[in-house]
C-alpha cells in the first residue's frame, strides 16, 4: 500500500486510507475532492480554496 501519495487534484499529502477518497488507497485523489462514493468531483465541486 502505498501511503505516501498526493492527491492529483489539490496536491493534499494522503497519509492515511482515511484521507484517500472513500478511503480507498488505491485513489489517486484525496477525501475532499470527492463524493462519498468515491468518484472524483468536478472541477466546480471543489472547495474554492483548493484551487
Ligand atoms: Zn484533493
Amino acid at each position: 500500500m502505498n501511503t505516501n501519495d498526493s492527491c492529483i487534484s489539490c496536491g493534499m499529502p494522503m497519509r492515511s486510507a482515511d484521507e484517500h477518497a472513500a478511503k480507498d488507497p488505491t485513489k489517486p485523489y484525496c477525501l475532499h475532492c470527492a463524493k462519498p462514493s468515491g468518484e472524483l468531483k468536478s472541477y466546480d465541486e471543489v472547495p474554492a480554496w483548493k484551487k
